[in-house]
Protein backbone atom coordinates (compact mmCIF):
# COMPACT_ATOMS: atom_id res chain seq x y z
CA UNK A 1 0.00 0.00 0.00
CA UNK A 2 0.92 3.59 -0.49
CA UNK A 3 0.40 6.33 2.12
CA UNK A 4 -1.36 9.44 1.12
CA UNK A 5 1.74 11.48 2.65
CA UNK A 6 3.64 9.81 -0.21
CA UNK A 7 0.93 10.01 -2.76
CA UNK A 8 0.93 13.65 -2.30
CA UNK A 9 4.54 13.93 -2.11
CA UNK A 10 5.06 12.25 -5.91
CA UNK A 11 1.96 14.60 -6.86
CA UNK A 12 4.05 17.89 -6.31
CA UNK A 13 7.14 16.82 -7.62
CA UNK A 14 8.71 18.59 -10.19
CA UNK A 15 12.12 17.15 -10.30
CA UNK A 16 12.93 14.45 -12.91
CA UNK A 17 15.68 12.95 -11.20
CA UNK A 18 13.90 12.36 -7.89
CA UNK A 19 10.81 11.78 -10.35
CA UNK A 20 12.78 8.91 -12.30
CA UNK A 21 12.58 7.11 -8.81
CA UNK A 22 8.59 6.80 -9.02
CA UNK A 23 8.77 5.69 -12.57
CA UNK A 24 11.67 2.84 -11.62
CA UNK A 25 9.15 1.70 -8.57
CA UNK A 26 6.34 1.68 -10.65
CA UNK A 27 8.06 -0.16 -13.62
CA UNK A 28 9.66 -2.77 -10.84
CA UNK A 29 6.11 -3.54 -9.42
CA UNK A 30 4.94 -3.71 -12.73
CA UNK A 31 7.47 -6.47 -14.03
CA UNK A 32 7.67 -8.24 -10.84
CA UNK A 33 3.47 -8.83 -10.43
CA UNK A 34 2.25 -8.27 -13.79
CA UNK A 35 5.43 -9.50 -16.22
CA UNK A 36 6.65 -8.17 -19.48
CA UNK A 37 3.70 -9.04 -21.66
CA UNK A 38 1.48 -6.33 -22.86
CA UNK A 39 -1.90 -6.83 -23.50
CA UNK A 40 -4.07 -5.51 -26.39
CA UNK A 41 -7.74 -4.95 -26.27
CA UNK A 42 -9.73 -4.17 -28.89
CA UNK A 43 -11.76 -1.18 -28.58
CA UNK A 44 -15.29 -1.38 -30.56
CA UNK A 45 -16.94 1.95 -30.57
CA UNK A 46 -20.31 0.42 -30.75
CA UNK A 47 -22.50 3.79 -30.52
CA UNK A 48 -22.18 7.64 -30.37
CA UNK A 49 -25.53 8.32 -29.12
CA UNK A 50 -25.99 9.88 -26.09
CA UNK A 51 -29.22 10.91 -23.58
CA UNK A 52 -26.37 12.78 -21.24
CA UNK A 53 -24.53 15.70 -20.85
CA UNK A 54 -21.00 14.94 -19.80
CA UNK A 55 -19.57 18.91 -19.99
CA UNK A 56 -16.43 17.71 -20.99
CA UNK A 57 -17.61 14.90 -23.85
CA UNK A 58 -18.04 15.79 -27.84
CA UNK A 59 -20.59 13.15 -28.61
CA UNK A 60 -22.52 14.68 -25.69
CA UNK A 61 -26.76 14.82 -26.02
CA UNK A 62 -27.27 17.89 -28.70
CA UNK A 63 -23.56 18.16 -29.71
CA UNK A 64 -23.24 18.45 -33.19
CA UNK A 65 -21.89 15.19 -34.57
CA UNK A 66 -22.79 12.52 -37.11
CA UNK A 67 -24.34 9.57 -34.79
CA UNK A 68 -24.58 6.33 -35.70
CA UNK A 69 -25.11 2.89 -34.20
CA UNK A 70 -23.35 -0.25 -35.13
CA UNK A 71 -25.63 -3.55 -35.92
CA UNK A 72 -24.41 -6.59 -34.04
CA UNK A 73 -23.43 -8.27 -37.18
CA UNK A 74 -21.22 -5.30 -37.53
CA UNK A 75 -19.70 -5.92 -33.85
CA UNK A 76 -19.57 -9.61 -34.44
CA UNK A 77 -17.46 -9.01 -37.54
CA UNK A 78 -14.88 -6.83 -35.60
CA UNK A 79 -15.04 -9.24 -32.71
CA UNK A 80 -13.76 -11.87 -35.48
CA UNK A 81 -10.95 -9.44 -36.40
CA UNK A 82 -9.86 -9.22 -32.79
CA UNK A 83 -9.29 -12.72 -32.88
CA UNK A 84 -7.78 -13.04 -36.13
CA UNK A 85 -5.22 -10.55 -34.79
CA UNK A 86 -4.63 -12.49 -31.88
CA UNK A 87 -6.21 -10.49 -29.31
CA UNK A 88 -7.70 -12.20 -25.94
CA UNK A 89 -10.76 -9.10 -25.42
CA UNK A 90 -12.75 -6.69 -27.30
CA UNK A 91 -13.98 -3.90 -25.46
CA UNK A 92 -17.80 -2.51 -26.38
CA UNK A 93 -17.93 1.13 -26.06
CA UNK A 94 -20.60 3.33 -26.66
CA UNK A 95 -22.19 7.05 -25.35
CA UNK A 96 -25.52 5.94 -22.93
CA UNK A 97 -27.86 5.13 -25.48
CA UNK A 98 -30.90 3.46 -24.61
CA UNK A 99 -31.49 2.27 -28.15
CA UNK A 100 -28.75 0.04 -27.98
CA UNK A 101 -31.36 -1.66 -26.14
CA UNK A 102 -30.85 -5.07 -23.23
CA UNK A 103 -31.94 -7.57 -25.64
CA UNK A 104 -29.43 -5.97 -28.72
CA UNK A 105 -26.09 -6.29 -26.51
CA UNK A 106 -27.32 -9.45 -25.23
CA UNK A 107 -27.54 -11.26 -28.45
CA UNK A 108 -23.96 -9.49 -29.66
CA UNK A 109 -22.89 -11.26 -26.47
CA UNK A 110 -23.88 -14.84 -26.78
CA UNK A 111 -22.97 -14.43 -30.46
CA UNK A 112 -19.34 -13.55 -29.13
CA UNK A 113 -19.53 -15.57 -26.38
CA UNK A 114 -20.11 -18.75 -28.00
CA UNK A 115 -18.43 -18.44 -31.52
CA UNK A 116 -14.86 -16.80 -30.23
CA UNK A 117 -12.37 -17.16 -26.82
CA UNK A 118 -12.59 -13.71 -26.10
CA UNK A 119 -12.89 -11.88 -23.03
CA UNK A 120 -15.75 -9.43 -23.12
CA UNK A 121 -15.66 -5.84 -21.54
CA UNK A 122 -18.25 -3.36 -21.67
CA UNK A 123 -18.02 0.42 -21.07
CA UNK A 124 -21.96 1.54 -21.94
CA UNK A 125 -21.99 4.35 -19.34
CA UNK A 126 -24.65 3.61 -16.28
CA UNK A 127 -27.60 1.03 -17.22
CA UNK A 128 -29.72 -0.27 -15.42
CA UNK A 129 -29.19 -2.84 -12.33
CA UNK A 130 -31.38 -5.37 -14.23
CA UNK A 131 -29.53 -4.76 -17.64
CA UNK A 132 -25.86 -5.42 -16.01
CA UNK A 133 -27.17 -8.59 -14.04
CA UNK A 134 -28.24 -9.86 -17.62
CA UNK A 135 -25.25 -9.23 -19.46
CA UNK A 136 -23.36 -10.82 -17.41
CA UNK A 137 -25.20 -13.91 -17.22
CA UNK A 138 -24.88 -13.85 -21.05
CA UNK A 139 -21.33 -14.26 -20.67
CA UNK A 140 -19.78 -10.49 -20.58
CA UNK A 141 -16.45 -10.66 -18.09
CA UNK A 142 -15.83 -7.07 -17.27
CA UNK A 143 -16.78 -3.61 -16.89
CA UNK A 144 -14.97 -0.12 -17.88
CA UNK A 145 -16.81 2.79 -15.98
CA UNK A 146 -14.75 5.63 -14.77
CA UNK A 147 -15.60 8.07 -12.17
CA UNK A 148 -13.41 10.78 -13.62
CA UNK A 149 -13.40 12.68 -10.18
CA UNK A 150 -13.93 11.20 -6.58
CA UNK A 151 -14.20 15.39 -6.31
CA UNK A 152 -18.35 15.23 -5.21
CA UNK A 153 -18.55 18.61 -6.30
CA UNK A 154 -16.62 18.96 -9.49
CA UNK A 155 -18.28 15.48 -10.36
CA UNK A 156 -21.77 17.04 -10.02
CA UNK A 157 -21.08 19.70 -11.92
CA UNK A 158 -19.57 18.04 -14.85
CA UNK A 159 -22.13 15.67 -14.64
CA UNK A 160 -25.97 17.08 -14.38
CA UNK A 161 -28.58 15.17 -13.54
CA UNK A 162 -31.24 13.77 -16.00
CA UNK A 163 -34.51 14.40 -14.49
CA UNK A 164 -34.30 13.27 -11.67
CA UNK A 165 -31.55 10.93 -11.62
CA UNK A 166 -28.47 11.75 -10.04
CA UNK A 167 -25.32 9.69 -10.75
CA UNK A 168 -23.27 7.99 -8.64
CA UNK A 169 -20.45 5.93 -10.25
CA UNK A 170 -18.83 4.95 -7.00
CA UNK A 171 -21.74 3.46 -5.87
CA UNK A 172 -21.97 1.71 -9.24
CA UNK A 173 -19.05 0.41 -9.35
CA UNK A 174 -19.24 -1.94 -6.53
CA UNK A 175 -22.54 -3.48 -7.64
CA UNK A 176 -20.92 -4.13 -10.75
CA UNK A 177 -18.58 -6.38 -8.58
CA UNK A 178 -20.75 -7.72 -6.48
CA UNK A 179 -22.26 -8.78 -9.94
CA UNK A 180 -19.23 -10.57 -10.68
CA UNK A 181 -17.58 -7.87 -13.67
CA UNK A 182 -14.07 -7.34 -13.16
CA UNK A 183 -14.31 -3.70 -12.88
CA UNK A 184 -12.63 -0.77 -14.07
CA UNK A 185 -12.45 3.02 -12.97
CA UNK A 186 -10.30 5.98 -13.51
CA UNK A 187 -10.36 9.49 -14.50
CA UNK A 188 -9.51 12.42 -16.12
CA UNK A 189 -6.62 14.27 -15.06
CA UNK A 190 -6.46 18.50 -15.64
CA UNK A 191 -10.26 18.87 -15.48
CA UNK A 192 -10.48 22.69 -14.81
CA UNK A 193 -10.75 23.14 -10.75
CA UNK A 194 -9.11 20.16 -9.76
CA UNK A 195 -6.35 19.71 -7.52
CA UNK A 196 -3.69 17.83 -6.47
CA UNK A 197 -5.22 16.45 -3.38
CA UNK A 198 -8.50 15.33 -5.68
CA UNK A 199 -5.85 13.62 -7.85
CA UNK A 200 -4.62 12.03 -3.93
CA UNK A 201 -8.44 11.01 -3.09
CA UNK A 202 -8.32 9.03 -6.75
CA UNK A 203 -5.60 7.02 -6.00
CA UNK A 204 -6.82 6.36 -2.55
CA UNK A 205 -10.48 5.52 -4.48
CA UNK A 206 -8.60 2.95 -6.56
CA UNK A 207 -7.75 1.06 -3.86
CA UNK A 208 -10.51 1.56 -2.03
CA UNK A 209 -12.79 0.05 -4.50
CA UNK A 210 -10.03 -2.25 -5.04
CA UNK A 211 -9.99 -2.15 -9.15
CA UNK A 212 -9.16 -4.60 -11.97
CA UNK A 213 -8.52 -2.29 -14.93
CA UNK A 214 -8.01 1.53 -14.00
CA UNK A 215 -7.93 4.25 -16.74
CA UNK A 216 -6.06 7.43 -16.55
CA UNK A 217 -5.59 10.06 -19.46
CA UNK A 218 -5.02 13.96 -19.44
CA UNK A 219 -8.62 15.86 -19.91
CA UNK A 220 -8.78 16.92 -23.74
CA UNK A 221 -10.97 19.79 -24.06
CA UNK A 222 -13.44 19.59 -27.06
CA UNK A 223 -14.45 22.94 -28.14
CA UNK A 224 -18.23 22.62 -28.86
CA UNK A 225 -18.79 21.57 -24.82
CA UNK A 226 -19.11 24.05 -21.98
CA UNK A 227 -16.03 22.81 -20.08
CA UNK A 228 -13.70 23.98 -23.15
CA UNK A 229 -14.46 27.63 -21.88
CA UNK A 230 -12.94 27.05 -18.40
CA UNK A 231 -9.48 27.60 -17.36
CA UNK A 232 -7.63 24.16 -16.76
CA UNK A 233 -4.97 23.66 -13.76
CA UNK A 234 -1.83 25.39 -14.40
CA UNK A 235 -0.11 21.78 -14.19
CA UNK A 236 1.21 19.80 -17.13
CA UNK A 237 -1.67 17.43 -17.50
CA UNK A 238 0.71 14.74 -20.06
CA UNK A 239 3.23 14.66 -16.98
CA UNK A 240 0.51 14.60 -14.62
CA UNK A 241 -1.11 11.42 -16.38
CA UNK A 242 2.13 9.67 -15.58
CA UNK A 243 2.54 10.38 -12.06
CA UNK A 244 -0.93 8.99 -11.75
CA UNK A 245 -0.21 5.95 -13.97
CA UNK A 246 2.83 4.90 -11.49
CA UNK A 247 0.65 5.33 -8.08
CA UNK A 248 -1.96 3.51 -9.43
CA UNK A 249 0.55 0.35 -9.90
CA UNK A 250 1.72 1.32 -6.96
CA UNK A 251 -1.86 1.25 -5.02
CA UNK A 252 -3.10 -1.21 -7.16
CA UNK A 253 -0.41 -3.90 -7.94
CA UNK A 254 -2.49 -6.71 -9.81
CA UNK A 255 -4.57 -4.10 -11.99
CA UNK A 256 -4.42 -3.85 -15.27
CA UNK A 257 -4.07 -0.42 -16.59
CA UNK A 258 -3.24 0.74 -20.01
CA UNK A 259 -1.60 3.65 -21.89
CA UNK A 260 -4.62 5.50 -23.33
CA UNK A 261 -5.39 6.94 -26.24
CA UNK A 262 -6.01 10.18 -25.19
CA UNK A 263 -1.70 10.33 -23.90
CA UNK A 264 -1.39 9.13 -27.38
CA UNK A 265 -3.08 12.30 -28.81
CA UNK A 266 -1.05 14.69 -26.55
CA UNK A 267 2.29 12.74 -27.34
CA UNK A 268 1.85 11.09 -30.15
CA UNK A 269 5.65 10.39 -30.50
CA UNK A 270 5.87 8.39 -27.23
CA UNK A 271 3.20 9.02 -25.08
CA UNK A 272 2.04 5.34 -24.61
CA UNK A 273 5.78 3.94 -24.40
CA UNK A 274 5.98 6.03 -21.82
CA UNK A 275 3.23 4.65 -20.11
CA UNK A 276 3.75 1.51 -20.59
CA UNK A 277 7.70 2.24 -18.96
CA UNK A 278 6.13 4.51 -15.72
CA UNK A 279 3.62 1.31 -14.49
CA UNK A 280 1.39 0.55 -17.43
CA UNK A 281 0.49 -2.86 -18.90
CA UNK A 282 -2.16 -2.68 -21.68
CA UNK A 283 -2.95 -1.14 -25.28
CA UNK A 284 -6.21 -0.51 -26.79
CA UNK A 285 -6.00 -0.59 -30.39
CA UNK A 286 -8.97 0.55 -32.13
CA UNK A 287 -11.04 -2.07 -33.83
CA UNK A 288 -14.03 0.44 -34.98
CA UNK A 289 -14.46 0.39 -38.78
CA UNK A 290 -12.50 3.84 -40.47
CA UNK A 291 -16.41 4.70 -41.53
CA UNK A 292 -17.62 5.63 -37.62
CA UNK A 293 -14.41 6.18 -35.98
CA UNK A 294 -14.15 10.40 -36.94
CA UNK A 295 -18.03 10.55 -35.24
CA UNK A 296 -16.80 9.01 -31.98
CA UNK A 297 -15.29 12.33 -31.05
CA UNK A 298 -15.19 12.59 -27.32
CA UNK A 299 -12.19 15.03 -27.78
CA UNK A 300 -10.60 16.27 -31.23
CA UNK A 301 -8.21 15.18 -33.20
CA UNK A 302 -7.71 11.30 -31.73
CA UNK A 303 -4.49 9.40 -32.10
CA UNK A 304 -4.58 6.88 -35.05
CA UNK A 305 -7.94 7.81 -36.10
CA UNK A 306 -7.69 6.77 -39.56
CA UNK A 307 -5.44 4.15 -39.60
CA UNK A 308 -7.27 0.72 -40.19
CA UNK A 309 -7.03 -1.99 -37.56
CA UNK A 310 -4.36 -4.12 -39.24
CA UNK A 311 -2.27 -0.86 -39.71
CA UNK A 312 -2.84 0.35 -35.91
CA UNK A 313 -1.52 -3.53 -35.25
CA UNK A 314 1.66 -3.65 -37.16
CA UNK A 315 2.43 -0.10 -35.48
CA UNK A 316 1.67 -0.95 -31.94
CA UNK A 317 3.65 -4.25 -32.23
CA UNK A 318 6.40 -2.43 -33.64
CA UNK A 319 6.56 0.00 -31.22
CA UNK A 320 6.61 -2.75 -28.41
CA UNK A 321 9.30 -5.00 -29.66
CA UNK A 322 11.22 -1.50 -30.05
CA UNK A 323 10.85 -1.32 -26.04
CA UNK A 324 11.48 -5.42 -25.44
CA UNK A 325 8.46 -5.77 -24.73
CA UNK A 326 6.23 -8.56 -25.64
CA UNK A 327 2.70 -9.00 -26.60
CA UNK A 328 0.24 -11.07 -24.40
CA UNK A 329 -1.38 -14.27 -24.76
CA UNK A 330 -4.82 -15.31 -23.62
CA UNK A 331 -7.91 -13.33 -21.66
CA UNK A 332 -4.76 -11.32 -19.37
CA UNK A 333 -7.48 -11.11 -16.30
CA UNK A 334 -6.30 -9.02 -13.59
CA UNK A 335 -3.84 -10.62 -10.77
CA UNK A 336 -6.40 -10.86 -7.68
CA UNK A 337 -3.67 -12.64 -5.78
CA UNK A 338 -1.51 -9.93 -6.10
CA UNK A 339 -4.02 -7.61 -3.83
CA UNK A 340 -1.86 -7.79 -0.76
CA UNK A 341 1.39 -7.18 -2.32
CA UNK A 342 3.43 -4.79 0.13
N1 LIG B 1 -20.39 6.37 -22.10
C1 LIG B 1 -19.30 5.60 -21.52
C2 LIG B 1 -18.00 5.76 -22.30
C3 LIG B 1 -17.48 7.19 -22.30
S1 LIG B 1 -16.03 7.49 -23.26
C4 LIG B 1 -19.15 6.03 -20.09
O1 LIG B 1 -19.74 7.05 -19.73
O2 LIG B 1 -18.46 5.34 -19.33
C5 LIG B 1 -14.77 6.84 -22.20
C6 LIG B 1 -13.99 7.84 -21.39
O3 LIG B 1 -13.45 8.86 -22.20
C7 LIG B 1 -14.78 8.60 -20.35
O4 LIG B 1 -15.01 7.83 -19.21
C8 LIG B 1 -13.88 9.80 -20.08
O5 LIG B 1 -13.00 9.56 -18.99
C9 LIG B 1 -13.06 9.93 -21.37
N2 LIG B 1 -13.32 11.22 -22.02
C10 LIG B 1 -14.50 11.72 -22.43
N3 LIG B 1 -14.35 12.98 -22.89
C11 LIG B 1 -13.05 13.29 -22.76
C12 LIG B 1 -12.26 14.45 -23.03
N4 LIG B 1 -12.81 15.57 -23.54
N5 LIG B 1 -10.93 14.40 -22.75
C13 LIG B 1 -10.37 13.29 -22.26
N6 LIG B 1 -11.06 12.18 -21.96
C14 LIG B 1 -12.38 12.17 -22.21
Amino acid sequence: MIERAEILHWLHEDDPERLAGLWRRADDMRRRVMGDEVQLRGLIEVSNHCVRRCAYCGIRAGSPVTRYRMSPLEIFECALQATALGYGTVVLQAGEDPGLDAETVSETIRAIRKRTPLAITLSLGERDDKELAAWRQDGADRYLLRFETSNRALYDRIHPARGLETSDRIALLGRLRALGYETGGGVMVGLPGQTLDDLADDVEMFARLDLDMIGVGPYLPHPATPLAAEARPDWDSELMTYRMVALARLACPGANIPGTTALATVNRTDGRELALARGANVLMPNLTPTRYREHYEIYPDKACLRETATVCDGCLRGRLQAIGRTVGEGRGDARREARNEP
